[in-house]
């Protein structure tokens, strides 16, 4: 029988991307499963912080093992934003077409519109904690196009690639974007952990 990972996001498209990527590893579950269905509170100034606040609150809550997800869009031009105020770039209540629509805005007389996506994930396990990071550069298009996955992958065009996230299958996404590599390294953690247990 797989180990349970609960996953401390809300986030259905999150949890779709990455029980992708942890199949045959873990049985990925939800916050949602353990009857949680407010937000967890995000008051980090850093992806970091945040990504730390989201698996101490469901740890210290149900004692359980789990994965969260802290993530944003960094735009140059932009000195960084929309960074750690990613989700709710327009304001509350968060809204992925509003935050879209005020990036472009922002940048509509902007040539330099190098961007990249950084996820940072905590794992929690018997009260221990460990992060992994991940990042893909690109920059973001003039105009929004595709319409799969979710929040800024419609305007966002990976590093040698002609499509945006949201012009990808997941699989495709899942082979080069910032939470498929943060996960790579996560689980290259668990092998590893699972190895030295099993010596
Ligand atoms: P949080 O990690 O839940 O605080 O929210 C991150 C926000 O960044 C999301 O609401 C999205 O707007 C954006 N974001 C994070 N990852 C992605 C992605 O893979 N594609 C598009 N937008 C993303």
């Amino acid at each position: 029988m797989l180990p349970i990972l609960y996953l401390a996001t809300q986030n259905l498209h999150k949890v779709e991307e990455i029980e992708a990527l942890l199949k045959g590893l873990f049985e990925v579950r939800t916050v949602q499963d353990l009857g949680l269905n407010e937000e967890i509170p995000e008051t980090g100034s850093t992806l970091a912080e945040n990504s730390l606040l989201k698996a101490q609150f469901i740890a210290n809550r149900y004692q359980v093992t789990c994965l969260s997800d802290d993530s944003g869009l960094e735009v140059e031009a932009l000195g960084g934003a929309p960074g750690v105020y990613s989700a709710r770039y327009a304001g509350q209540p968060k809204n992925d077409q509003k935050n879209l629509d005020l990036l472009l805005h922002n940048l509509s007389s902007e040539n330099h519109r190098d961007a990249r996506f950084v996820t940072v994930l905590t794992y929690h396990t018997n009260g221990k904690y460990t992060q992994f990071v991940g990042e893909i550069k690109g920059n973001i298009t003039h105009e929004a196009r595709g319409i799969s996955g979710f929040g800024y992958d419609p305007v966002f065009q990976p590093e040698d690639s002609s499509r945006t996230f949201a012009e990808m299958t997941l699989e495709e996404k899942n082979q080069m974007a910032h939470r498929a590599r943060a996960l790579q390294k996560f689980k290259r953690f668990v092998d590893e952990s699972r190895k030295s247990h099993d010596k």
